[in-house]
């Protein structure tokens, strides 16, 4: 018999995975080239040659000790050479100490909330906002605390609501920009007034809260646009970093955790998250993969390939008629439901062999995201589906 708790998960099983089944089986009927799955953010950009070449040298001069275990937070000169990139980028003072590699950005965020919470605690999410986030904090018996869509401001969040929702249960406030669904960036002066919100209510309230910033895109940005590295506007941060999207590996599970030292309390904090790392059954993040990132701590894969992407998929959908936020980082488009129901948008889509996700699972009803991580030659083919589905709207 499962519990009452995992009952609940699999009657709310992921949406976006889900979709990601269908499509698998839409494709064995259709053929491959036939359906237009734009439902998970897998990236389809090649892996950079130094990530595949680093995995061979590292098979064949470390082959007796790379599949070890390492320490919990992992190997030290790795953990050393990401504080060295960091330092260089961003122009901070971290070193090893401050990084804890993890299995990705899930597990980090899961280790990080089991660090933090109380029972009953709150953490705040600006909606709409992943998915998953909500699973992590009742994971750890927290409480989802949701700041509606700000639909009107491009999806910026009013942050006077997120003032009005502080109190004292609340634990913390995460963010991830650029954003997934939206593919907005907050600016730097949107992350002034957040930070300066979250000043003012720790000293009113006399508790720590912290910020969790949740940055799997932080590279991926079209235009110029630029990611403020938020450790320097806050001091309770903690930085929550996966290299699946700049790297092109999702599958191979790693990422890590930044706790820098003007985080109250920030040594506990550190034990407590590497301890978490092993109490979650996480242990360690996968010995291989942390020693090739070491090696590839300066590269991303090719960002252009996404930019002709957005450019081309943006620019026909509009000129079809659909109401979409321009994406300014990221790889997903948010689209408007004509009728505003984008769980009925999701399923007319499928009809022409599109696969998007309805934004309902992201908290945010009317809007459909497609990820347009794909193949160029996906969204191409797509396009005369796509003129056919906004024909059938009547908004062509
Ligand atoms: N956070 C956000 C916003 C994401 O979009 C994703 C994955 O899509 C994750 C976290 C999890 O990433 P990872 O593959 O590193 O676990």
């Amino acid at each position: 018999m499962i519990s009452d708790k995992m009952k609940e998960l699999v009657k709310n099983n992921s949406v976006i995975r889900e979709m990601f089944e269908e499509g698998k089986n839409l494709k064995k009927i259709y053929g491959e080239e036939n359906v237009y799955d734009f439902s998970l953010g897998n990236p389809s950009t090649p892996v950079p040659s130094e990530v595949n070449d680093s995995i061979i040298e590292l098979l064949e001069n470390q082959k007796d000790t790379i599949h070890g275990y390492t320490s919990n937070n992992g190997f030290e000169d790795v953990r050393n050479s990401v504080a060295i990139s960091l330092n260089k980028k961003y122009n901070t003072n971290f070193n090893s100490n401050n990084i804890i590699m993890t299995v990705g950005a899930a597990s980090g965020l899961n280790i990080v909330l089991k660090s933090i919470l109380n029972k009953d605690e709150e953490v705040i999410v600006f909606a709409p906002y992943f998915s998953e986030y909500k699973c992590y904090i009742e994971n750890y018996d927290g409480k989802i605390v949701i700041i509606s869509p700000n639909e009107g401001n491009n999806f910026i969040p009013d942050l006077k609501e997120l003032e009005s929702k502080i109190n004292n249960k609340t634990r913390g406030v995460i963010i991830n920009n650029p954003n997934n669904p939206t593919g907005v960036v907050y600016d730097e002066s949107f992350i002034k007034d957040l930070s300066e919100i979250l000043v003012k209510k720790e000293k009113e309230l006399k508790r720590d809260i912290y910020l969790i910033s949740d940055e799997p895109y932080r590279e991926i940005v079209y235009d110029g646009k630029k990611v403020p590295f938020i450790t320097k506007y806050y001091n309770d941060t903690i930085v929550v970093y996966s290299y699946s999207k700049s790297l092109a590996i999702p599958g191979e599970r790693i990422g890590y955790v930044l706790v820098q030292d003007e985080v109250k309390d920030s040594k506990d904090l550190i034990t407590a998250i590497t301890i978490a790392n092993r109490v979650i059954g996480c242990v360690n993040a996968p010995s291989l993969m942390q020693k090739v990132v070491s090696k590839c701590v300066d590269i991303t894969c090719d960002i252009e390939i996404y930019d002709k992407n957005r450019k081309l998929l943006y620019s026909k959908l509009k000129e079809y008629g659909f109401e979409c936020i321009k994406p300014e980082g990221a790889f997903y488009l948010f689209v408007k439901s004509p009728t505003g129901d984008d769980k009925e948008f999701a399923i007319r889509a499928k009809k022409y062999n599109i696969l998007v996700v309805p934004a309902t699972s992201f908290g945010c009803k009317g809007y459909v995201r497609i990820a347009y991580c794909t193949n160029y030659s996906t969204i191409e083919n797509s396009l005369e589906s796509f003129k056919k589905l906004a024909e059938e709207y009547g908004i062509k």
